[in-house]
C-alpha cells in the first residue's frame, strides 16, 4: 500500500509559527524531507524513529536537486511510509509545493497541504508593518526578486508592479536589491515611497532598516539573506508600530544553567521578552529510589524544592496519603509543585529560603518531621527542627548530578550577556565546565543561597533576585537591562 505525503509549511523560523495541524502530522511521520530554513523544534516534534533528510540550502549553497527531493518523496511513499515534506514558510508560496504536489498527484500519491506562516506576512509583520492598511494600501503582491531584473526574459512585468495599487513584497531579493528599486523608479513608483528590509524574521538576529525605495539598497548594504523587502506607504508604519526589536530583552543572550527538565518556562519567559536564550544546563535531576515512611506518623511534612514535591508527588501517588501532617513547602514554587498533585501547602514562607521555612514554622507544634529533599541539600532546616526537640526524618527522593554542557553551548554560554543560576548546585556545576572562571556575563542569582555559592567560587552575583523564584530572577534581571 502506498504511504501519504503532507506539504508542510513550517513558517518563517520562530517556532511558535509552526501551526498546530504541521505539528500534529510531524508527530506521526516516518520520514521528514526538509529545508535549511526551518525551526529547530520544528524537527523535534518528529518521532525519535523518524528519518530525517535534510534536501535544504542556504542562499546559493548545493541543495539537493529538485527531482532528487521528488524522486525522494515518491520512494518514500511508494514503500508505504508517512512522509512530511516540511517547508519553510509556506509550501505553495516560493516553495515549489505546487511541483511537487503535480508530481505526487501524476504518481498517484495520496497529499494533504498543510499551509505555513509565509515570510511575507510574518516579516513585515514582526517588523510592525502591516501589509494592507485602510486608505493606505488596498492589496498586496508577493514577488520574486530572484531574477535578474536586467535580463530581457524577465518574467516580471516592471511596469505593472509600478503601477500595482498596493503594497509590494519581494522575496529573495537581497542580491537584486539595488536592481529592483530602480527598476521600480523607473517604471514610475516614488523614489521617496518609505520601503523597509527585514532579515531573519521572526528570529532572535532579526534586524530591519527603513528608507526610501530609492535610498533602501545603499541603507540596507549590511543586510543578508533571508530577507524580505516591502515597498509601499504601509513601511513608514514601522517607526510606530515596530514591537519585536523593541522587547525589553531583544538583542540580549541569556545563559539558562538550570537542569533541562526544569529549564523550559523560564527559557520560554526570557525568549518572550526578546532575549536569545542560551540552554547551558550544567546539571540533570536524577530520582533516587526512596521508601518513604508512612506520612501519617508525622505532624510535620518539609517540601524543599520543586523537585522535590515532582518526587514526593510519584512516590505517594494517592494523595489521600498526605492527609495527616501540615504541610510546608520552602516557597512558591514548591508550592505550585504541591499543588499539581493536589496538595495544598500549609505554610509557605515568603523568603523560599531554609531560614524562611524555619522561621515561618516558629510557632508550628512539631514533634516529628519529615522532609523530602536532594541528597545533597543543606541541613539548616533539619538542625532547626532537631534544636526545637523534634524528631526528624530525611529522604533524599534525588539527587543532582553534573551533566557538562556541550562545546558550543559553552562558548555561547561563555560570550552571553547574562548568566543566570536557580540553584546553588548549578553554580557549582555549571563554574566546574567553565573551568571556574566567568568573566564575561553578567550573574544573576534567584537568592541568598546561590548567591552564596557564587561568592565561594569568587564570582560577585551582579544581580540578585528580591523574589527567589524564576519569575523573581526575571524581573531583577529586567531591572538590570533597564538601568
Ligand atoms: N516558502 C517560503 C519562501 C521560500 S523562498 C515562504 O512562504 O516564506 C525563500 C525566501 O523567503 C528568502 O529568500 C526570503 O526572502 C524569504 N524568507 C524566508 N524566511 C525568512 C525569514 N525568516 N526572514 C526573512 N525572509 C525570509
Amino acid at each position: 500500500m502506498s504511504g501519504f505525503v503532507y506539504l508542510v509549511g513550517a513558517g518563517p523560523g520562530d517556532p511558535g509559527l509552526l501551526t498546530a495541524r504541521a505539528l500534529e502530522v510531524l508527530g506521526r511521520a516516518d520520514v521528514v524531507l526538509h529545508d535549511k530554513l526551518i525551526p529547530r523544534d520544528a524537527l523535534d516534534a518528529a518521532p525519535a524513529a523518524a528519518e530525517l533528510i535534510d534536501v535544504g540550502k542556504i542562499g546559493g549553497g548545493p541543495q539537493v536537486p529538485q527531482a532528487e527531493t521528488e524522486r525522494l518523496l515518491l520512494e518514500h511513499a511508494r514503500a508505504g511510509r508517512t512522509v512530511v515534506r516540511l517547508k519553510g514558510g509556506d509550501p505553495f508560496v516560493f516553495g515549489r509545493g505546487g511541483e511537487e504536489a503535480q508530481a505526487l498527484r501524476a504518481a498517484g500519491i495520496g497529499f494533504e497541504v498543510v499551509p505555513g506562516v509565509t515570510a511575507g506576512i510574518a516579516a513585515p509583520a514582526y517588523a510592525g508593518i502591516p501589509v494592507t492598511f485602510r486608505g493606505a494600501a488596498s492589496a498586496v503582491a508577493f514577488v520574486t526578486g530572484h531574477e535578474d531584473p536586467a535580463k530581457p526574459e524577465t518574467a516580471i512585468d516592471w511596469e505593472a508592479l509600478a503601477r500595482f495599487p498596493g503594497t509590494l513584497v519581494f522575496y529573495m531579493g537581497v542580491r537584486q536589491l539595488a536592481r529592483i528599486a530602480e527598476q521600480l523608479v523607473a517604471a514610475g513608483r516614488p523614489a521617496d515611497e518609505p520601503a523597509a528590509i527585514v532579515q531573519e524574521a521572526t528570529l532572535p538576529g532579526q534586524r530591519s532598516v527603513v528608507s526610501t525605495l530609492e535610498r533602501l539598497p545603499e541603507d540596507a548594504a549590511g543586510i543578508r539573506a533571508p530577507a524580505v523587502t516591502v515597498v509601499g506607504p504601509v513601511a513608514a508604519l514601522r517607526d510606530e508600530l515596530a514591537w519585536f526589536e523593541r522587547r525589553p530583552l531583544s538583542g540580549r543572550s541569556v545563559v539558562v544553567t538550570r537542569a533541562r527538565a526544569q529549564a523550559s518556562a523560564l527559557a520560554a519567559r526570557l525568549r518572550e521578552l526578546g532575549a536569545t536564550v542560551v540552554e547551558a544546563p550544567a546539571i540533570r535531576i536524577e530520582p533516587l529510589p526512596a521508601t518513604l515512611p508512612d506520612p501519617t506518623g508525622f505532624d510535620l511534612l518539609c517540601v524543599t524544592s520543586p523537585n522535590g514535591a515532582e518526587r514526593l508527588l510519584e512516590e505517594v501517588r494517592d494523595a489521600r496519603a498526605l492527609a495527616g501532617p501540615t504541610i510546608a513547602a520552602i516557597g512558591p514554587g514548591t508550592a505550585r509543585a504541591l499543588r499539581a498533585g493536589g496538595i495544598e501547602a500549609d505554610v509557605v514562607p515568603e523568603r523560599a529560603v531554609a531560614e524562611g521555612l524555619v522561621e515561618a514554622l516558629r510557632d508550628v507544634p512539631v514533634s516529628h518531621a519529615l522532609v523530602v529533599r536532594a541528597e545533597e541539600a543543606r541541613d539548616v532546616l533539619e538542625s532547626a527542627l532537631r534544636e526545637r526537640g523534634a524528631e526528624v526524618e530525611i529522604v533524599a527522593l534525588y539527587r543532582t548530578v553534573a551533566e557538562p554542557p556541550a562545546d558550543d553551548a559553552r562558548a555561547a554560554a561563555l560570550a552571553a550577556d547574562y548568566a543566570t543560576f536557580t540553584s546553588a548546585s548549578s553554580v557549582r556545576h555549571f563554574l566546574a565546565a567553565v573551568g571556574g572562571r566567568l568573566d564575561g556575563p553578567r550573574t544573576v542569582s534567584i537568592g541568598p543561597a546561590t548567591s552564596a555559592e557564587l561568592r565561594a567560587h569568587g564570582v560577585e552575583p551582579d544581580v540578585e533576585a528580591e523574589q527567589h523564584t524564576p519569575d523573581g530572577l526575571v524581573d531583577a534581571l529586567l531591572a538590570d537591562a533597564a538601568g
